[in-house]
């Protein structure tokens, strides 16, 4: 089943009087439970098409297809619901909120996703987040006493913590030693076959390619192999 649509997507930024085209004309299809990795050398505009497939910015032109239905970027309500709701994010950096604990973190992003529930039943469902990501032992923990790879598991904690349909994650892995981005690709991959997420990932590191089910190539604002 489609998941996820892009037709003919551009995108141009204007800056003074020069108009760059970074989109040329995208098409691409993201099944249910298909695992697509982005690949592209730097300024391809793999994270300008990763954020408009996201609802985080509108297209110039073309349309984005979610679940059968357009999100329609002059529906700002309908945008932010389908983005709180059925999408997750993962960032090259973990963007933990300083001041809260690993499991506030997770609360936060379960109201911020509409999800209600009773206290115990919220306090259970983080647990099974954390538990996923091995870091029940860290409930309490402030992001300033985790490592480097402990945050970005929170951070897949996170966002996937309700459940999306859509895992959007841009170079999960960049700030990670090859053990600890094995580690978070191994994560990826067990959620993306067990919830049957649709997940696209922009990455720059051959070695994560055998673990996805399709890589899609991008230059200079076109995809070029996919
Ligand atoms: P990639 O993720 O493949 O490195 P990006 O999508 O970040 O590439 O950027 C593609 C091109 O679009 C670059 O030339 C970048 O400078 C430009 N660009 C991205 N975002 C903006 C913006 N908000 N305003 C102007 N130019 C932008
Ligand atoms: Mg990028």
């Amino acid at each position: 089943m489609k998941r996820l649509e892009l037709k003919q997507i551009k995108k141009t930024f204007q800056s003074g009087e020069v108009e760059e085209e970074v989109l040329k004309g995208i098409n691409l299809s993201l099944k249910e439970g298909e695992w697509t990795a982005l690949t592209g050398a730097s300024g391809s505009g793999k994270s300008t098409l990763l954020t408009i497939a996201a609802g985080l910015q509108p297209a110039t032109a073309g349309e984005v297809i979610f679940d059968g239905k357009v999100l329609d970027s002059n529906n700002k309500k309908a945008m932010r619901q389908a983005r709180a709701e059925a999408f997750g994010f993962i960032f090259q950096s973990s963007h933990l909120v300083p001041f809260l604990t690993v499991e506030e973190q997770l609360a936060m992003m379960l109201d911020v996703s509409g999800w209600t529930a009773y206290k115990r039943e919220k306090k259970q469902r983080i647990r099974e987040a954390l538990d996923k990501v091995a870091m029940t032992h860290r409930t309490n923990a402030y992001p300033s006493s985790l490592s480097g790879g402990e945050k970005q598991r929170v951070a897949v904690a996170r966002a996937i913590i309700h459940d999306p349909k859509v895992l959007f994650a841009d170079e999960p892995t960049a700030s990670l030693d090859s053990k600890r981005s094995i580690e978070i690709i191994e994560l990826i991959q067990d959620v993306t076959q067990s919830s049957r997420t649709t997940t696209l990932m922009i990455t720059h590191e051959e070695e994560l390619l055998s673990y996805v089910d399709r890589t899609v190539k991008m230059s200079d604002g076109r995809i070029t192999t996919s």
